[in-house]
């Protein structure tokens, strides 16, 4: 292998997660300020409309500045430069399961012959049954990640955030994250295989290209912006798809808030089975955890904390056979 080829490999590897940085870098000021307009004007801003004032909306000095924010900022960067190619590789074999799986029934079974003809509307079923699935699963592997008291220890660090921030996607301890994108995308291509069986097809180019869109979509618009500070509501529409409003009362400390709107885009899913929370006009709340884990308590303030306490408070759960978090 000469070094030109070796090159060549890693910058393949690292394509997708280079795009994403750059949308990141070129993105998420312009992003952010929209949103700051959006949300002063729906507020009925009052005193002076300045580039500075918008811009104090737009970034607040104390919540960039505040420990958790750094927390975030840095796992983000990690996460981006060594997660995001494996992820983005997971992401491709969702759909290369789906193949593998509709394969594997058509040997079993014998091939079945095309019901859908129309291209258009193959791609559709394709990318709807694969979306909606991974989706799906995303939801319920969220809400175990809460029920389940053993999982709870490596979602935690998601929600000792005390600030939020677009950067607050990121707050994913790692062996969470990979879990996160793993489990949806392999039973997301499992369904698909059994769709590609049923219509006697194959997965349509079309369909990876819809895929791979609107991955793009979902993660800048829908949950980068499901993590910025301001309350902004999308009206009925909440029950469908994640507002910023819905995630941030999901970060709430209000222990009546716990483990509600779990959703990761659509909360359509929270609707169905019970877990959604409509936020009551003028209803407020605090981010972080709990009130003993807050501030100068919190155990995942700096990196290391974040990155070791889950470890430690897992294993004494399993060698006590009893939670240590309260
Ligand atoms: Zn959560
Ligand atoms: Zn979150």
């Amino acid at each position: 292998m000469t070094m030109y080829s070796i090159w060549e490999s890693i910058v393949g590897f690292y394509e997708p997660t280079l795009e994403i940085v750059s949308l990141w870098a070129l993105g998420l000021p312009l992003f952010v300020t929209v949103i700051a307009v959006m949300f002063i004007l729906s507020q009925k801003w009052q005193g002076p409309l300045t580039i500075r004032t918008l811009a104090n909306a737009a970034f607040p000095k104390e919540q960039y500045d505040h420990a958790s924010s750094r927390v975030d900022m840095w796992n983000g960067i990690i996460l981006l430069l060594l997660g995001f190619p494996l992820v983005g590789v997971i992401a491709i074999n969702g759909i290369a399961i789906a193949d593998n799986v509709g394969a594997y029934f058509n040997t079993a079974f014998g091939a079945r012959d095309p019901v859908i003809t129309s291209t258009w509307l193959l791609v559709a079923v394709q990318f709807l049954v694969y979306f909606m699935s991974v989706d799906f699963v995303g939801y319920w592997v969220h809400r175990w990640c809460h029920t389940n008291a053993h999982l709870w220890h490596l979602h935690k660090p998601h929600h000792t955030a005390e600030t939020l921030t677009p950067w607050t996607l990121f707050r994913q301890h790692p062996i969470e994250f990979f879990g996160l994108n793993i489990i949806p995308a392999v039973v997301g291509g499992a369904f698909t295989g059994l769709v590609l069986y049923a219509t006697g097809s194959q997965v349509h180019p079309g369909m990876v290209a819809a895929v791979t869109t609107t991955a793009y979509i979902a993660f800048f618009v829908i949950d980068v912006f499901s993590h910025v500070h301001m309350p902004i509501s999308y009206g009925w529409l909440n029950r469908i798809v994640l507002a910023p409003v819905m995630h941030n009362l999901h970060h709430s400390m209000e222990p009546h808030h716990w483990d509600k709107n779990n959703a990761v885009i659509l909360t359509l899913w929270d609707w169905m089975f019970g877990t959604l929370y409509l936020p009551k006009k003028g209803e407020t709340w605090r981010w972080g955890c709990n009130e003993d884990e807050y501030g100068a308590n919190n155990p995942h303030k700096t990196l290391k904390g974040f990155y070791f306490d889950p470890f430690v408070t897992l294993w004494r759960h399993l060698r006590d056979g009893k939670s240590p978090n309260p």
